[in-house]
């Protein structure tokens, strides 16, 4: 777990972008865990078990499979034997993935896999609580932000590509709810770690970025190497 990268932050500001870059890189595995939950969400959504249902919840999270391929270095997620992929990038995704990552028997089931996932292989992970709770040891943190209006600006231009009827205004209503939920729940809320490094790319290009972070890695290493880092 030494060797790896945590980031988190808020949705929509460029993590898994980042992170898939850093990992070609650095020539490291890239671990998307918000994935994991939106599969985790589809989940429970195809069940028809109500988000505020935390019965229902604990008692289907054990029939849940998730796991994880990598296919050409993209990262598959496979529910209970179907890749997922395909289904999850939604935004509709996203809001279940919200919902339901506040219970504690989602949370402790994912990040066991994650954690796993990182014994074996230096990998570059992000997610909502990765520095805090699952890679509580990562050689280097990162908390990346950018202002609600840029991350939303973002996202709506992604929605245009792909054809989704949406507004710019609704897209930072939701960006606001979503932020809201993720700071503000109970268990494992996102909050950056206090050995995160903090870094706000809303004027930056996404190379500017990259570089920051493998900059930030480079040092780090030569840090552990003198005995001068943990
Ligand atoms: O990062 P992404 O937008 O795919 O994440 C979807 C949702 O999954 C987040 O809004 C958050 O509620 C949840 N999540 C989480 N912990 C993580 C990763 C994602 O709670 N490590």
């Amino acid at each position: 777990m030494k060797d790896c990268i945590a980031v988190d932050g808020p949705a929509g500001a460029g993590k898994s972008t980042i992170a898939r870059k850093v990992a070609e890189r650095l020539g490291i595995i890239y671990v998307d865990t918000g994935a994991m939950y939106r599969a985790m969400g589809l989940y429970f959504h195809n069940l028809g078990i109500d988000s505020q249902d935390q019965e229902g919840i604990a008692g289907a999270v054990d029939q849940a499979e998730i796991s994880i391929e990598y296919r050409d270095g993209e990262q598959q997620v496979i529910l209970n034997g179907e890749n997922v992929n395909g289904l999850i990038r939604t935004n509709e995704a996203g809001n279940l993935a919200s919902a339901y990552s506040k219970y504690t028997p989602v949370r402790k089931k994912l990040v066991e896999l994650q954690q796993q996932l990182a014994a074996r292989t230096p990998v570059i992970m992000d997610g909502r609580d990765i520095g805090t709770v699952v890679l509580p040891d990562a050689m280097l943190k990162v908390y990346l932000t950018a202002s609600v209006e840029i991350r939303a600006k973002r996202r709506y231009l992604e929605y245009k590509q792909k054809n989704v009827e949406t507004t710019l205004e609704k897209v930072e209503e939701e960006v606001r709810t979503r932020d809201d939920q993720d700071m503000h729940r109970e268990v494992s809320p996102l909050m950056r770690a206090e050995d995160a490094l903090l870094l706000d790319a809303s004027d930056m290009t996404v190379e500017q970025v990259v570089d920051v972070f493998v900059k930030w890695y480079q040092e780090r290493k030569v840090q552990q190497e003198e005995g001068t880092w943990k």
